[in-house]
């Protein structure tokens, strides 16, 4: 299946969804840049995460911290001591660098790319450096984040403060987050710069096995209420031996991606790592005063780690389908509607005649003020419909000749391609049902 990576990767360029970063200057491996199909996708991921993971809920509150952060956070978190760096080994012949447990994985014990020897594991730190201020010194070194969930600890203390929330609660973040990973690749799926959608969950001590049990089924849930084929998708428990320096236990939610069986979402049993931690580093009490039980204990907490960039390739990866349609094979991306980027195309049927675009570009005023539309008359109607196809739009709308008469237009759902006359004054009504 390694071809259907080659045509996701393709489809992605020429539709607007994803471009390699820097193209004119040759690239820059590594990072990718979301085109403006792509950034419609990814936003509906994001905006569909902090719907069912904040709005939707009681218990969990939103946060948005700074990428830039004190250094100390990383010492007191375990990234910059032992914690948070990968194996490296080097091929002494070709130089080039791998992950050793990666070739570990793949069962190789000379180098991948030319069967060179490979040298000892080393680790290597993931942690991106930069500067702060003008002063280019050790006192101006910080990091970019390698996870945004160290936010949402050094916060812990304002949002109890200001928010009063009763422990079980949550706090949801949606952002950026960097590493200097060995060997990034796989399209978007290992990055150095990714966006995460994480959430950490406050418990009282004891009741981790409950609630880690609870937010496995929640976060499995959420993709496949999403569309995604639920054969594709499996929990991958970590061995004792693999578990994250703060990990007590953890379970991944894994896609079966072209290339391989791979991680999506972490859910993490963090247990008191964390905040005791800070707590000790920053000299803070951390801890939380339970009035029911007059009692106070430092919060666990069960993390549910998603990245955005992963997920957005999983459910372009999983809406992918080719179909034979006569002589022909047509690409259609079968998206969620609530994720589908554009939600209709409004098509006039002849470009050069102001009767039919007139309506045409009435029909679609009217509709993007309530829903994501593209207006196009740029081509055939052939080709109109294989470009929305490709984009994964669920209807289409068509002016003609008719329509100036029975006032009404042609809608072509995208999945059955079947086609239906609609009213032009109960179109905003008939999509308010379709796609609510
Ligand atoms: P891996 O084992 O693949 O390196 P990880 O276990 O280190 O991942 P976590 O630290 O648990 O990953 O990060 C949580 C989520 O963030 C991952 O499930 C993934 O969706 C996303 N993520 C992590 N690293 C990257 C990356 N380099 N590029 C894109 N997304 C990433």
């Amino acid at each position: 299946m390694e071809n259907l990576m080659d045509k996701i990767v393709s489809l992605a360029k020429r539709r607007g969804f994803i471009f390699p970063s820097s193209e004119i200057y040759g690239g820059f491996s590594s990072c990718y840049d979301y085109g403006p199909i792509g950034v419609e996708l990814k936003n509906n991921i994001k905006k569909e995460w902090w719907k069912t993971m904040v709005h939707d809920r009681e218990d969990i509150v939103g946060l948005d911290s700074s990428i830039l952060m004190s250094p100390k956070i990383w010492y007191a978190s375990g990234h910059l001591t032992a914690g948070f760096a990968d194996p490296l080994v080097e091929c002494k012949k070709c130089k080039k660098r791998f992950r050793a447990d990666h070739i570990k994985e793949q069962a190789a014990t000379k180098c991948p790319e030319c069967g060179g020897e490979l040298s000892e594991a080393r680790k290597f730190n993931l942690m991106m450096k930069t500067f702060v201020g003008p002063v280019e010194n050790d006192a101006s070194v910080t990091y970019l984040r390698a996870e945004t969930c160290q936010g949402i600890y050094v916060n812990f203390k304002n949002v109890l403060d200001s928010m009063r929330p009763k422990i079980p609660f949550g706090i949801a973040q949606i952002g950026k987050a960097f590493r200097n990973e060995i060997t990034p690749g796989n399209f978007t799926y290992r990055m150095r710069e990714f966006e995460q959608m994480e959430q950490q969950f406050f418990i009282k001590p004891g009741e981790n096995k409950k609630y880690f049990e609870e937010w496995k089924k929640i976060r499995m849930q959420w993709y496949i209420d999403l569309g995604i084929n639920k054969e594709k998708l499996k929990f991958h428990e970590h061995a004792k031996e693999d578990l994250a320096h703060y990990a007590k236990a953890a379970f991944d939610i894994e896609y079966d991606f072209p290339f391989e069986n791979k991680e999506l979402e972490g859910i993490h049993d963090r247990g008191d790592w964390d905040l005791s931690n800070h707590a000790k580093a920053s000299k803070q009490d951390l801890s939380y005063f339970d009035t029911k039980e007059n009692k106070k204990f430092v919060p666990n907490i069960i993390e549910t780690s998603a990245g955005a960039d992963r997920a957005a390739l999983a459910f372009l990866v999983d809406a992918y389908h080719e179909e034979k349609v006569k002589d022909d094979t047509r690409i259609v991306l079968k998206f969620h509607p609530k994720l589908a980027p554009i939600k209709i195309a409004v098509l006039p049927l002849a470009k050069n005649k102001k009767e039919i675009t007139d309506v045409a570009r009435k029909i679609f005023n009217d509709l993007k003020t309530k829903f994501v539309a593209m207006y196009d008359d740029s081509g055939s109607i052939g080709k109109l419909y294989r470009r929305q196809d490709e984009i994964g739009t669920p209807f289409c709308v068509t002016i003609d000749f008719d329509s100036l008469e029975d006032k009404k237009v042609t809608v072509r759902d995208r999945d059955t391609m079947e086609q239906e006359r609609v009213e032009i004054d109960g179109l905003k009504d008939y999509f308010e049902k379709k796609l609510g």
